[in-house]
């Protein structure tokens, strides 16, 4: 960067120490910084018609004062100025609350101009701008910023306006020329005067589209940069897994496998075999078929001589995986074990050694597989199913417990491409996109919480059959201040409702590990019929004879996990049917429902998901790992990062890209970034 930009704000004339003091509040100390401060909307102050204006929209109008103003005081200093204006062909009012002095400003007559929200219904603009006259704003559009202790909107526009003058011809572009040209976008400098200072809101779109290929492009290549970088310099093992005993496994499935099973299979033992670290997330739907996917995967690298890890999130998972692998791996005789806190004392003990001395080919378990205790004598792959739930230290520590081992992430949370690929930038991705023949979809509806009895016959037409639902609600005991239903008083209600026909159980995050897996137990052998349930059961759990699922205060859960918990249900080869009880007060909160009546694709539903939460929602707060840009938008701004994207992939893979002084900057931002940790750059 341009080392007169990177002094302090002071050299600037006309900012001294104070105001350098109350900038460093927002962070800005340097000239660069005050540049690039940018505004977070702007205020409109065109004259608009009012029959164009909707109800509590803002407004700025320009009208002729009717009649005397009138003032009323209530209260202590509380006061509220009434003036009738003529805007046009229309007599309004408008209104200021506690600036009495205004009105000896004011005589009838004279023009006026303000801005404010109009009220519709009273023809009221309920004011908080006058200008004496005509509007005499310099732009349509003025930039406001968001401040903080003594920082004002004027005194912002008036130090960047001083930074821009004395300093704006330093500013220097970052981008090469063929891609401004290319895609119409405007140079650095002019960009940031339109932020700044636009003429109008075309200005300020202009503007915006420049940063926001800058900043996906630069992110794109650092992502890219990461992948290539680790893919290149983390040596891995190669796993020569025996390709004719592979063969014969896949042949012995008890089903054929789905066209997208088999070419994710084929990336992952091509990941196996090369000499490179595996660093694979895998996408699938619920119910899409992973858990033979990674059946597979270790089985090869059990053939080429190494030992395997399965890490899911909660024990029954890990239990349910265990059976699973056992029955597809015993006959080729594979040992799996499994490891969860509850195995305890001697059986625990000899599973670590057979563990460390290799007898042990592959290793199922919850977070108890981290521990230190556990050695393995050759771990070569591991996997881990629900990835998202385990935090990035959990993983690394698993990966660690080998040298290099390969890894896959497994996850039935579809990720919408364009957070793939953001937040999973650095890592390959296979998706399973296809469901075995012959899976119903589930039948969704969407019920009035007043429909009850309806909604619990049709639970009961189900039990009849000699099926079992589950009733999911948002919490476990009552809240005063949310009127949601409670797993407690439900299951205490439907226990009553269905007494003496069939058992209805309660699970929820608070009962102890022993009581849940007791109570999900019950749940698969059929002695319950009914599981009240919060989201507890929304990872991984198999009981294919639950053909009902009813969800309480549908509207509180997003779609994607809605569409989690529905996949509980139509496990079996029976109909399944999943109700949910809503009334949702907002528009956004109908079209959830809507969607989760209309699509069963998980895929789909997580782009609307998106769409409808943005992206700091979509993985909940805890460690969302989304990376935060200054003013793209992941989601709308969705073209231009493809775009970038493919941008990137090339440059990476060009000669001039790490040659040419055109793309200096960006080499530099990737150097910054400890990607090219190593390589040497001129
Ligand atoms: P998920 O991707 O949700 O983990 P699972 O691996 O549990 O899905 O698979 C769901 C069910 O589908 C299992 O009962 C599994 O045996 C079955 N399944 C998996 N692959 C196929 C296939 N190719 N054809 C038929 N059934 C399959
Ligand atoms: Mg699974």
């Amino acid at each position: 960067m341009n080392s007169y930009l990177i002094q302090p704000v002071t050299a600037l004339k006309g900012i001294g120490e104070e105001t350098a003091a109350i900038l460093s509040e927002v962070n800005i100390f340097t000239i660069h910084d005050l540049l690039e401060y940018f505004p977070y909307r702007y205020e409109d102050y065109r004259l608009r018609d009012l029959a164009e204006v909707q109800h509590d929209e803002k407004v700025t109008v320009e009208g002729k004062v009717h009649s005397e103003p009138s003032l009323a005081y209530y209260g202590r200093k509380k006061s509220k100025l009434t003036i009738r204006v003529l805007v046009d062909r229309y007599l309004v009012k408008v209104v200021f609350f506690n600036q009495p002095y205004l009105k000896n400003k004011l005589t009838i007559n004279d023009t006026i101009t303000v801005t404010g929200k109009w009220d519709a219904h009273r023809q009221t603009i309920t004011a908080n701008e006058l200008q004496l006259g005509t509007n005499a704003k310099a732009t349509d559009f003025e930039p406001v910023y968001s401040l903080r202790g003594n920082l004002t909107t004027k005194g912002m526009r008036k130090f960047i306006r001083l930074a821009y003058e004395q300093y704006g011809s330093y500013i220097e572009e970052t981008l090469p020329g063929h891609f401004l040209q290319n895609y119409r976008l405007l140079n650095r400098k002019d960009a940031i005067r339109a932020m700044h200072f636009p003429a109008s809101q075309e200005d300020v779109k202009q503007a915006r589209r420049r940063f926001v290929y800058e900043e996906f492009l630069t992110f794109q290549l650092k992502m890219q940069g990461l992948r290539k970088f680790e893919r290149e310099h983390s040596p891995g093992v190669s796993q020569n897994y025996d390709l004719k005993k592979l063969k014969e496994f896949l042949s012995q499935l008890p089903f054929p496998l789905t066209n997208a099973q088999k070419r994710v299979v084929n990336e992952i033992v091509k990941d196996l075999k090369s000499p490179y670290r595996m660093n694979r997330l895998l996408q699938g739907d619920v119910g899409s078929g992973k858990t033979v996917v990674a059946a597979i995967g270790l089985y090869a690298s059990v053939t080429a001589g190494f030992q395997g890890a399965l890490m899911v999130p909660t024990e029954i998972l890990a239990e349910q995986h265990a059976e699973s692998l056992k029955q597809l791996l015993e006959p080729f005789k594979v040992r799996s074990e499994l490891l969860t806190s509850s195995i305890k004392g001697k059986r625990r003990k000899e599973i670590l050694h057979e563990l460390q001395e290799g007898h042990i080919d592959i290793l199922i378990g919850t977070h108890a597989l981290i521990q230190d205790e556990v050695i393995f004598k050759k771990l070569g792959l591991v996997i881990t199913d629900e990835q998202h739930r385990f935090g990035v230290e959990q993983r690394r520590v698993l990966r660690e417990k080998g040298e290099n081992p390969d890894v896959l992430f497994m996850t039935a949370t579809p990720i919408p491409r364009t957070l793939a690929i953001t937040v999973f930038g650095e890592m390959d991705v296979s998706v399973l996109d296809e469901m075995p023949a012959g899976r119903k979809s589930i039948e969704t509806y969407w019920a009035k919480p007043e429909m009850l009895d309806q909604v619990l016959a049709m639970v009961e037409k189900e039990l009849r059959k000699g099926h079992q639902a589950y009733v999911i609600c948002p919490l476990i005991e009552e809240s005063d201040k949310l009127d949601v239903q409670n797993a407690i008083d439900v299951h205490a209600a439907l226990n009553q409702y269905f007494m003496n026909r069939y058992k209805v159980g309660l699970m929820h995050g608070r009962l102890l590990a022993e009581e849940k897996d007791s109570v999900m137990k019950q749940f698969s052998s059929n002695e319950i019929q009914v599981l009240v349930s919060t989201t507890v059961v929304e990872v991984g759990v198999n009981v294919p004879n639950a053909t009902m699922m009813v969800i309480y205060d549908a509207e509180r859960f997003g779609l994607s996990q809605l569409h989690q918990l529905r996949g509980r249900v139509g496990r079996g080869s029976d109909q399944s049917y999943c109700i949910l009880l809503a009334n949702p007060k907002t528009e956004i909160g109908q079209e959830r429902m809507r969607i989760m009546t209309e699509t069963n694709d998980g895929f789909a539903l997580s782009e609307k998901d998106l769409e409808l939460r943005g992206p700091g929602d979509f993985f909940g707060k805890k460690q969302s790992g989304i990376p935060e840009f200054k003013i793209a938008d992941m989601v709308h701004d969705y073209r231009a990062l493809e775009t970038a994207r493919n941008d990137a992939a090339k440059l990476l893979e060009s000669n001039t890209f790490w040659h040419s002084p055109e793309y200096k900057y960006l080499r530099n931002q990737l150097e910054a970034s400890g990607v090219l940790e190593g390589e040497k750059l001129d």
